[in-house]
């Protein structure tokens, strides 16, 4: 018998529901999906008996997307650059050294004016990829140095 999913010719096949569509399936395919027929369990057999049917399998695939989703989320905040701690008024005195108003520098970095004057104000901190327009746009250096080892 051939697995709808895989293809591989398996002796045994089951029916599964997998996102509105009933596919037959090698055993190992039909775990990503929910059987349409449970096999029947025995009265006498404990729910804690261990293997065998898991409804919550199924659910815990169906989220799969979102929780990477949020792993990479999570990732992106570790991986934010450390800033200097007067980031935002190293980009004024860059800003005003060149003669630049906060609207010049929100043309020249594609944001609005309002979006430098906040970021100016320290009141938003800008991501990463703006930091390094930024950096590069006035020159300027944002970033944390990471500390010397044996310097203090
Ligand atoms: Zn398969």
């Amino acid at each position: 018998m051939l697995c709808e999913m895989c293809g591989k010719d398996v002796p045994l096949t089951s029916r599964v529901r997998l996102e509105h569509s009933i596919l037959t399936l090698c055993p190992d395919c039909a775990r990503f999906g929910t059987p349409v027929d449970p096999p029947p369990v025995p009265p006498s057999a404990s729910p804690n008996s261990g293997g065998g049917f898991r409804p919550g399998l199924a659910v815990a695939r169906a989220t799969g997307t979102r929780r990477r989703l949020e792993e990479r989320d999570l990732y992106q905040e570790i991986g934010e650059m450390e800033l200097v701690p007067d980031w935002n008024r190293r980009i004024r005195v860059a800003r005003e050294a060149l003669q630049w108003t906060p609207e010049v520098l929100g043309k020249k970095l594609n944001e609005k004016k309002s979006v430098v004057l906040k970021i100016e104000s320290g009141s938003f901190r800008p991501p990463d990829a703006l930091i390094r327009k930024i950096e590069h746009l006035l020159k300027v250096r944002l970033r944390a140095e990471p500390e010397p080892p044996g310097q203090s």
